[in-house]
Order: C-alpha cells, then structure tokens, then sequence
C-alpha cells in the first residue's frame, strides 16, 4: 500500500510533551538554523494569497533537490466571534524524485512553534546578549510559545504583559505561572508601560490594518524588536520611524517588501536577510546602543524545516497514522480500475 503519514494536532502535541517543549525548541531551532544554511539550494517564491475584506488565505511552496513542502494558512483576526482561531494550517512534505507525499500534518500548532523558535534563532544574532526583560505586546494565540521559546532558549526571566483584551492577557499569565515558575511576568497598563525599559519588544498582535503599536518615543537604545503581527499587505504594526532608526532584518526580502513592516518604506530602503548573518555575510548587531527589528512575516522555509522535524520525531517515537491518500494500483496506469474493484462506490440518485 502507498501510504502517506498523517499528524493530527493531538499527534503533534504528543511529540512536543514528549520530548519536552524546551527540547522540542532546541531541536527546531537547530534544524531551522541547519536550512537556513543551506539557502541556496532551495528553490523560493514569496506565497500566493487570496485576500478578502476580513482576512488572507496563502499558500507557501519550497523545495530542496529531494523534498518539496507546502503550507496552507489563513488569517481572519475576527475569527475569535466564530469560535474559530485567527491563524489555522496544514502542511505536506513530498519526495521530490516522485512527487508522493509523505507526510500530511496539521500546522496550527506547529506555526505557533516554528514562528516562536524563528524569533529565537534571529534574537541570537539580534538582541544583546545581556538581555533579560521581554515585553510581549498581542497576548493571542502565539503569545505563550513566543514568550517559553525566549524564556528557554534566550534567557529570558521577566515579560511584560499588555493586549487590549484583559481576559487574554488574564488566561496567558494562568498559563506562564504554570508553564515556566521561574519567568516574573508583568502585567502592564499600556504598550508603552511594557515597552519602557525591556531588552526585546516582541509585537504580536493581529489587526487588518496598519496599527501603530510602536512608535519612535517608546524606542530606547539598544532595543531588539520582534516584530511578528505585521504580515500582510496593509497589515503593519511598527511606525515608519521605528524602521528608519534601527537596523533592519527579514526572512525573505521579495515577500517581505510586500508583506512585513517594511512595505512602508521606499524600495531602497535597506534590510538584510537573515540568512547572510547566521552564514557570517553579514553582522548582526554591530554595536550595543544599536536598535534592531526582526520584520518577521513566515517564510515556507520555516515550514519546511518543521515538517522535517516532525516526520523524524513521528518516525522516532512511532506516532501519527497511515492515511491511503494515494491509490495503490497493481498497475500504475490503470487507475480505473479503482472504481470497478473499490468496495466503497456508492451509487447516488
Ligand atoms: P490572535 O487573534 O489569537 O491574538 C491577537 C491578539 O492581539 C488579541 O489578543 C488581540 O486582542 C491583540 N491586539 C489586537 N490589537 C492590539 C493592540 N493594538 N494592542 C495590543 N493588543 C492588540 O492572533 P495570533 O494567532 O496570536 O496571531 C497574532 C499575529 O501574528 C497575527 O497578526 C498573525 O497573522 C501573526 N502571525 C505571524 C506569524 C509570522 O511568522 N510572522 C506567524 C503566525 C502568526
């Protein structure tokens, strides 16, 4: 039988409880940063999206020599009045040589994940070393991996809390004092209140328009910015002004000029790939008093390597299930004979 792997979102949840989230984030980084390495050999394009008046549904392509992966997400921040979550995905990874999928995996929660640990690998080059004090500004969905994968991997032991929305901010904390004792979390009135003295200003909300969360006054010397809810054309978070007085990064300089923050700025204006720093092209920080921004919109190649992970991790502790997706032919071309052998036609009047 042709058999493609299937990841529900309780399988994938099984693999991080099992390794461990701090675990889990270590190996993703590792295998984000592994790839990223490896820009060249990929063959990328920014994603397809089909835009409507509440929302986005995109389509994100990769692929190396061997593999070939897609993601499919949307983007609906008024979800949350259908009971639905803003950001929902899936995924595919194919064998490149003939094209059969081999693994089939939900991507919601491994979007928070792989966005998270994103954050993280360019934090490192990014923030300074010394940084302690985190500011978390949109306290949805994302907001409790983003503010573990920083606390365990970045050191992280202080975030200041602040949404519009007190009740989310409310069920973040419940979940941080249980998730992570030793993080001190803060609950601020304002985005200005977090702001005020933190190392790393993480914004992470979801609004379709252009917000102004941060702007220049709230910026002090030194500070790194995360900059992950500005992801979509007309969808921004940072003041114009913030870009122009720091040093600026991005995943993928095609899509992020007409999706990250940057879409505000002239052509011209400079932004450095991500990839150039972590292959020593280009510095990272160059001095401590620098203020730097990650313009971070989600490039395929983020799911790509989340995808790799999760079909060694499912392989390694035997999880997911077998889904005949393809047809399993005694001769490949007779597909037809599907419908005449099949037990399962149904004949509807
Ligand atoms: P969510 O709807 O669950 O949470 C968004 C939160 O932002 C809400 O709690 C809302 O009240 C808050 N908010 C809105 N406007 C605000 C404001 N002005 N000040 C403070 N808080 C405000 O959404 P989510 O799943 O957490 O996603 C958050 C954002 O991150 C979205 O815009 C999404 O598109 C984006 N995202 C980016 C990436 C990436 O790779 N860069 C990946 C996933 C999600």
């Amino acid at each position: 039988m042709i058999m493609t792997r299937f990841l529900s979102t309780p399988d994938v949840a099984r693999i991080v409880q099992t390794l461990g989230i701090h675990e889990f984030y270590k190996r993703l980084v590792q295998q984000l940063e592994s790839d990223f390495l490896r820009w060249g050999e990929f063959d990328k394009s920014p994603r397809s999206a089909a835009h409507s008046s509440d929302g986005v549904i995109e389509l994100m392509p990769i692929a190396d020599a061997r593999h070939y992966s897609f993601k499919y997400v949307n983007g609906h921040p008024k979800n949350h009045q259908h009971g639905l979550p803003t950001v929902m995905a899936f995924g595919v990874l194919a064998d490149v040589a003939t094209g059969k999928p081999t693994l089939l995996s939900e991507l919601t929660l491994t979007t928070a994940l792989r966005t998270a640990a994103t954050s993280v690998m360019a934090a490192r080059h990014l923030a300074r070393p010394d940084a302690s004090v985190m500011a978390l500004i949109g306290n949805g969905a994302q907001s409790e991996f983003q503010a573990l994968a920083f606390h365990h991997l970045m050191g992280i032991e202080e975030v200041r809390l602040y949404d519009v929305d007190a009740s989310a901010t409310d069920r973040l904390a419940a979940h941080l004092a249980k998730a992570a004792p030793g993080l001190r979390v803060v609950r601020a009135a304002s985005t200005a209140e977090a702001v005020r003295g933190s190392d790393i200003v993480t914004t992470v909300t979801a609004d379709k328009r252009n917000a102004t969360i941060l702007t220049p006054d709230m910026i002090e010397p030194g500070m790194h910015i995360n900059g992950v809810g500005g992801d979509c054309p007309g969808k921004t978070e940072l003041h114009g002004g913030v870009l122009e007085m720091a040093r600026v990064f991005v995943e993928y300089e095609p899509q992020s000029r007409i999706e990250g923050d940057v879409q505000q700025m002239p052509a011209d204006f400079p932004v450095i790939e991500l990839w150039r720093v972590l292959a020593g092209q280009a510095k990272g920080r160059e001095r401590m008093d620098q203020v730097t921004v990650f313009d971070s919109v989600g490039f395929a190649l983020e799911d790509f390597s989340a995808l790799s992970l999760l079909e060694a991790s499912a392989h390694s502790l035997k999880l997911g299930s077998e889904l005949p997706l393809m047809p399993t032919l005694a001769d490949p071309r007779n597909l037809f004979g599907q419908l005449q052998s099949s037990n399962d036609i149904r004949v509807c009047i």
